[in-house]
């Protein structure tokens, strides 16, 4: 079904779209649409697919910014143990890279990242438009400001800047892109993180799939994100597929979620603290450099 809709594509400039999805938005959407841990997966708003490039994106959220500024999510915190693992680990994957420097992680959350970076020896801050998120950094002691990138007190150059499950959020990536071309130094590292839409996961689940939700703007696979970085001043020197750390626990939950209601029952606390990696092979992580 062709949209009549003037669309432009993202990622390529295109304006000939397939309606591949309706909305599921019944009502108002809230900031709880939008948290990090939210369990209604499949839901998402109008999705098209760009006839030139594939690039799937939401033709029906544009003012998303309000519900990130309002974002609370306890179960983010609650996963702090795990995220911090998965963080640890890909700023030791990036630092082969680049090993010291001056470091910008662009939706800092509550500065789980940022911890890892200092520890690592980076000269590090965090912005976040959650302010919510944005007072656990701060009672961490944690240097993320709250607002959005680009920032007056987020300016570069930076040496590194990271960019790990944002992208897929915001409704002008090639914009973000840009301005972070802009703040990384001439020699810098852009790291970067998304789910993937030509997945396996992906396939086989089809709407199931984890990632499909109204908090999801973009859907990137291999081809759309290489265009993009790209055309937008910067070659991809690695491209890989990261591991996510989880505890039982939470896997457990989520494995629930999709089974019916009668054959879910409570999981010991104990899984809680066993945190092992997964690898779905369901992200693309990206090094890129800008062009020379
Ligand atoms: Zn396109």
């Amino acid at each position: 079904m062709m949209s009549e809709t003037k669309i432009i594509c993202h990622v390529c400039g295109g304006s000939n779209f397939t309606l591949i999805k309706p909305t599921d938005a019944t009502g108002k959407l809230t900031s709880e649409n939008f948290a990090i841990t939210n369990f209604d997966y499949g839901k998402t708003g109008e999705l098209q697919r760009c006839n030139s490039c594939g690039f799937i994106q939401c033709t029906d959220l544009k003012e998303v910014v309000k519900f990130y500024e309002e974002l609370e999510d306890l179960e983010y915190e609650n996963t702090r143990l795990e995220r911090k693992i998965q963080e640890v680990r890909l700023v030791q994957f990036f630092s082969k890279y680049k090993s010291r420097g001056k470091l910008l992680d662009i939706g800092a959350g509550s500065g789980i990242m940022v911890e890892a970076a200092l520890e690592k020896g980076y000269d590090c801050i965090g912005i976040e438009p959650s302010k919510w998120l944005y007072r656990k950094a701060q009672e961490l002691k944690l240097p993320v400001i709250q607002g959005l990138f680009p920032h007056v007190d987020a300016r570069g150059p930076f040496d590194i800047i990271t960019l790990v499950d944002v992208i897929e959020h915001v409704t002008e990536p090639a914009e973000l892109l840009t301005d972070i071309h802009k703040e990384l130094d001439h020699d810098g590292i852009l790291v970067l993180v998304t789910p993937d839409v030509n997945s396996v996961a992906a396939k086989l689940l089809r709407y199931k799939w984890w990632h499909y939700r109204f908090a999801h703007i973009g859907y990137f696979n291999k081809k759309t994100l290489k265009f993009l970085l790209n055309k937008s001043g910067f070659s991809i020197i690695k491209m890989t597929r990261p591991s996510w750390y989880f505890a039982l626990k939470y896997l457990g939950k989520r494995f629930f979620s999709f089974l019916p209601k009668f054959l879910q029952f409570p999981l010991p606390d104990f899984l809680g603290k066993i945190v092992i990696p997964v690898n779905l092979r369901d992200s693309i992580l990206v090094i890129c450099k800008k062009y020379d």
